[in-house]
């Protein structure tokens, strides 16, 4: 079987196509013919440039994370999947009988195993998956889509049912134009949000302006909040997701967060520490929420949803043999929206 592998941590050079070991089905996993898979930043760069500091894998390594593919085989006791399905997989693979898991809050599972980190991955012909990480998608959406949406869709939908989103609220989306920014903003529209969107680059807001969102602005403004509180009629918005934690963007979030609001956020892009003004936030009865990763409800929630419309933007595919110049395009930050290898 033909796959993108790895011997040691590195940059781009260090990724080998090689022939590894044929996987085969353990019981309650399925075994997938892979199509297309999204190349990340952290899952796979991070990990490959050994930053990632979830990982823990002996080499020779297969990377690869979120995928789609057909099902060719299923293990023992899978009853849900069949050969010839057309699926989506998530990396993230949770233990199931730790109080989070039990309790539905699993995106809390503190020994969750990420595919293509903690075991072989997707940059191969094939891998076998648990089968409780594998949906069926739907036939309006193409391999290469799904890949795009595979992880950030269900963790999109987690961070806001989470914070409790209902019909017709306000929900500030930071960083939009971000592969997963993206995918917040259009789950929260197509649930009856009205989105703000976020960008501090001119070129990514005009593209953003394309997508239907109630507004796309600029936190860099100096009439930002000015804005937003326009824009809610002075009431603020409900939610704010913001994956960035800036320390100059972050009071800017909690100024335009209305009573009752709930910040979120699934990611620390630039991870500086961010003030939080405690008596604004109690006096507002306000929460701020740190959402790891997706729950398992969630994942089929959010390809339900997709049945219906989900807008994706896959900026560019490379082949499995082109995947150094794929990781060498995503740490170029070249690309609006999701890259993807396809087979
Ligand atoms: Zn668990």
């Amino acid at each position: 079987m033909k796959a993108a592998v790895i011997h040691e941590f590195g940059s781009a050079d260090v990724l080998k196509i090689e022939d590894a070991p044929q996987p085969r089905p353990d019981s309650g996993e399925v075994l997938v013919n892979v199509h297309a898979v999204r190349v990340g930043g952290l899952l796979d760069i991070g990990t490959r440039a050994g930053r990632n500091p979830f990982a823990r894998l002996t080499f020779p390594h297969i990377l690869g994370a979120d995928f789609a593919g057909e099902v060719v085989e299923v293990g023992q006791g899978v009853a849900g999947l069949e050969p010839g399905d057309r699926v989506a997989v998530s990396p993230f693979v949770t233990c199931g009988r730790c109080p989070a898991c039990l309790t539905g809050r699993d995106y809390g599972c503190p020994s969750a195993q990420l595919i293509g980190v903690h075991r072989q991955g997707s940059y191969a012909e094939q891998v076998s998956v648990p089968e409780k990480v594998v949906r069926r998608i739907p036939s309006t959406l193409s391999y290469e889509q799904a890949a795009a949406l595979a992880l950030s869709g269900p963790v999109a939908l987690t961070q806001l049912s989470v914070a409790g989103l209902r019909d017709g609220d306000w929900v500030l989306v930071t960083a939009a134009a971000s592969g997963l920014g993206l995918v917040t903003a259009q789950v929260a529209k197509s649930m009856g949000a009205r989105v703000i969107a976020t960008s501090r680059k001119d070129w990514k807001r005009e593209i953003l302006r394309g997508h239907g969102f109630a507004a796309v602005l600029d936190t860099d403004d100096g009439s930002f909040v000015d804005q937003v509180r326009d824009i809610t009629g002075g009431d603020g918005v409900a939610i704010a997701i913001d994956d960035i934690s800036s320390a100059a963007m972050f009071p800017k979030v909690c100024a335009v967060l209305g009573r009752l609001g709930v910040i979120v956020s699934s990611g620390a892009q630039v991870a500086e520490a961010v003030p939080l003004d405690l008596r604004a936030l109690y006096l507002k009865s306000q929460s701020v929420i740190g959402i790891r990763t997706h729950t398992q409800a969630a994942l089929d929630g959010f390809w339900t949803l997709a049945q219906n419309r989900m807008e994706t933007l896959v900026d560019r595919t490379f082949t499995l043999d082109e995947v150094g110049d794929a990781h060498r395009y995503v740490e170029a930050e070249k690309n609006f929206g999701r890259v993807v290898l396809t087979f």
